[in-house]
C-alpha cells in the first residue's frame, strides 16, 4: 500500500509525501484508515515503528477543515516528556506544513505567559506534557470543552511516571464525543482499565518491536573486579577506545543523574566529546545537546533512561551500559537505541560484583544463558583509575586505538605513574563518597513522589524540575522549533 491509497486530503499527502515518505509503515497502514474513519484506535507499537506519523497524519486530515476558538483547543496530544512533545509538535510542522494549523506547546521549562498567549489566540493543536497541561486549566486560561480529538502517546511511560491520575482527570476534562487515540508500547492492567473505560469500542492495531534485538545488537560485557566509579570511568574509557573506528556514535547510561554529571563531566576531562541529559538540566541545555547528538555533532551522550525514552535518535552504533539497570526492562530499552532498522550495533556493559542481582534479571528478560565477555588483558592490573588525564595526551581522535579484546598492556595508563587525583577529580571523588542522597535510580519515582506532594509545583514535575524560569522563552537555544519563537505557527 501507499500513501496516496489512504483517501488523505490533497494538501496532508503532499506533506507526507515531501517528507520522502511512499509508503506507511505496518503502524500506520493499519491505524491511519481507522482513524480517518472516526473510529478510537488503541495503538500496541513503541518509538521507531512510525506510531507519531501514524497520529499525526490523521490529525492534519480531520483538522484541515473547521477553525479554532480562543482558549478552546480543537485537538490534544499528551506526550511524558517535554522532549517527546517536542518531536510531536516537529512531526506536524512537517506533514502540516501546507495547513494553516495553529498549534501550542506546553511543557515546563518554556514560559507560561508566552503559552497562555497562544492559547488565547485560539489552537487547533495543543501538545502538552500532563502537569503542566493541568496547571494552565487551573489558572483557568484553557477550556477542554471543545477538542474533537485527543492522543495519548506513551501510555505505559505515563504510567511510569506516576502521571495515570493526571490522565484521568484531562480525559474527564474532555467531551466524551470525542475521538481517542491511544498509544502504548506494553499493555500493563492499568493501561487495559483506562482504555477500556475511556475508549469506546476502539480498533486495536499492533505492530511487533521494530528490530529483533539480538540479530542486529552485539552484546557484550565486562567483568570488573570491584564496583569502584573511578574504575568504571576508567574502563568506560578503555571500551570507548577499543571500539576504534566502529564507534560513530554512542550513548553511555547511568542509572543516577548525579552519575550521569559525572561521568559526562569525567568524559570531558579526559578530551572525549561528551555531554550530559538528565531531567534536572536545564530544557535549553537538553534540546541542544539532543539537536546536536542527531546531527552528528556529538559524539557521546550520557543519558538516564528516563531522559532518553522514547526519543528518536536514528542510527547510534554504540550503547554502553555504565551501570546495569535496576529495572531489567530497561536494558531492552536501552540497547534498543542501537541495531535500528537492519542496522549493525554494538551494545557493552559493565557489571561488577555487586550487580549479581540486576545481572540475572537481565539474562532472565533477555531469554539470554549469557553474554560475551570483552577481554581486556591485564588493564585492570595495570589500570590508573585517577581521574586526571594523563599530561601532553593527544585528542581522543589521534590516539592509538586498539581492537577489541586486544590488549594494550594498559600501555597510555602504565606510562603515568599512579598519582593522587588533582584538585577536581579529589572533589569529584569526595562527592562520589557522599551518601547517595538522590538515590533516583529511577528518575521516573522521584517524578512519581514528586507528584504525589500535591498540586503546587505542578509544573516542574513533568521531566525534572526546570532550571530556567523567567518570562522570556527560555529552553530551546538554537533549534527551536519556530512556533515556540513565535506562540504559534501558521506554517504556510
Ligand atoms: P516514530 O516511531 O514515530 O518515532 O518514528 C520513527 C522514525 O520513522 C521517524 O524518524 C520518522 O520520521 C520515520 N518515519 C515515520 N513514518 C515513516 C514512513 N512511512 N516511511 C519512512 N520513515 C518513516
Amino acid at each position: 500500500m501507499k500513501f496516496d491509497e489512504l483517501g488523505l486530503e490533497p494538501k496532508t499527502l503532499k506533506g507526507v509525501l515531501d517528507a520522502g515518505y511512499e509508503t506507511p509503515t505496518p503502524i500506520q497502514e493499519q491505524a491511519i484508515p481507522e482513524a480517518l474513519a472516526g473510529r478510537d484506535v488503541l495503538g500496541i507499537a513503541q518509538t521507531g515503528t512510525g506510531k507519531t506519523a501514524a497520529f499525526t497524519i490523521p490529525m492534519i486530515h480531520r483538522l484541515s477543515k473547521g477553525r479554532a476558538k480562543a482558549r478552546m483547543p480543537r485537538s490534544l496530544v499528551l506526550a511524558p516528556t517535554r522532549e517527546l512533545a517536542a518531536q510531536v509538535a516537529e512531526s506536524f510542522e512537517k506533514y502540516g506544513k501546507y495547513h494553516k494549523l495553529s498549534m501550542a506547546l506546553l511543557i515546563g521549562g518554556v514560559s507560561f505567559k508566552d503559552q497562555e498567549m497562544a492559547l488565547t489566540r485560539g489552537v487547533d493543536v495543543l501538545i502538552a506534557t500532563p502537569g503542566r497541561l493541568l496547571d494552565h486549566f487551573e489558572r483557568g486560561k484553557l477550556l477542554l470543552t471543545g477538542i474533537e480529538v485527543m492522543v495519548i502517546d506513551e501510555a505505559d511511560r505515563m504510567l511510569d511516571m506516576g502521571f495515570i491520575p493526571d490522565i484521568e482527570k484531562i480525559l474527564g476534562l474532555t467531551p466524551f464525543t470525542r475521538q481517542t487515540l491511544f498509544f502504548s508500547a506494553t499493555m500493563p492492567d492499568e493501561i487495559t482499565r483506562i482504555t477500556q473505560q475511556f475508549l469506546s469500542a476502539p480498533a486495536r492495531v499492533e505492530v511487533s518491536r521494530p528490530a529483533q534485538t539480538a540479530e542486529t545488537i552485539r552484546q557484550l560485557i565486562v567483568k570488573m573486579p570491584k564496583g569502584d566509579d573511578a574504575l568504571k570511568r576508567a574502563t568506560l574509557r578503555r571500551v570507548i577506545d577499543d571500539a576504534g573506528e566502529e564507534l560513530k556514535n554512542g550513548i553511555v547510561f547511568c542509572n543516577r543523574k548525579r552519575n550521569v554529571d559525572i561521568v559526562a563531566k569525567s568524559l570531558q576531562k579526559h578530551g572525549y566529546d561528551a555531554r550530559p541529559i538528565h531531567g534536572d538540566l536545564a530544557q535549553a541545555f537538553r534540546m541542544e545537546t539532543l539537536q546536536a547528538f542527531r546531527d552528528g555533532e556529538l559524539k557521546l551522550l550520557i543519558a538516564s533512561d528516563v531522559a532518553a525514552r522514547g526519543l528518536d535518535i536514528p542510527e547510534v552504533s554504540h550503547v554502553f551500559n555504565f551501570d546495569v539497570p535496576v529495572n531489567s526492562d530497561d536494558y531492552v530499552h536501552r540497547i534498543g537505541r542501537t541495531g535500528r532498522a537492519g542496522r549493525k550495533g554494538t551494545a557493552v556493559m559493565l557489571v561488577t560484583p555487586n550487580d549479581d542481582k540486576q545481572f540475572k534479571a537481565v539474562l532472565e528478560t533477555t531469554g539470554m544463558k549469557e553474554i560475551e565477555e570483552v577481554d581486556l588483558g591485564d588493564f585492570f592490573e595495570t589500570v590508573d583509575v585517577s581521574d586526571k588525564p594523563r599530561r601532553g595526551r593527544s585528542k581522543p581522535d589521534e590516539r592509538r586505538r586498539g581492537g577489541r579484546g586486544k590488549k594494550r598492556a594498559g600501555e597510555d595508563e602504565a606510562a603515568a605513574k599512579p598519582q593522587k587525583a588533582g584538585a577536581e577529580a579529589a572533589s569529584e571523588a569526595k562527592s562520589e563518597d557522599e551518601p547517595q542522597a538522590e538515590e533516583s535510580r529511577d528518575e521516573a519515582k522521584a517524578q512519581g513522589s514528586r507528584r504525589s506532594r500535591g498540586g503546587k509545583g505542578r509544573g516542574r514535575r513533568d521531566d525534572g524540575p526546570a532550571m530556567n524560569h523567567g518570562d522570556a522563552v527560555v529552553g530551546f537555544g538554537d533549534h527551536v522549533p519556530a512556533f515556540i519563537l513565535q506562540n504559534e505557527v501558521r506554517a504556510a
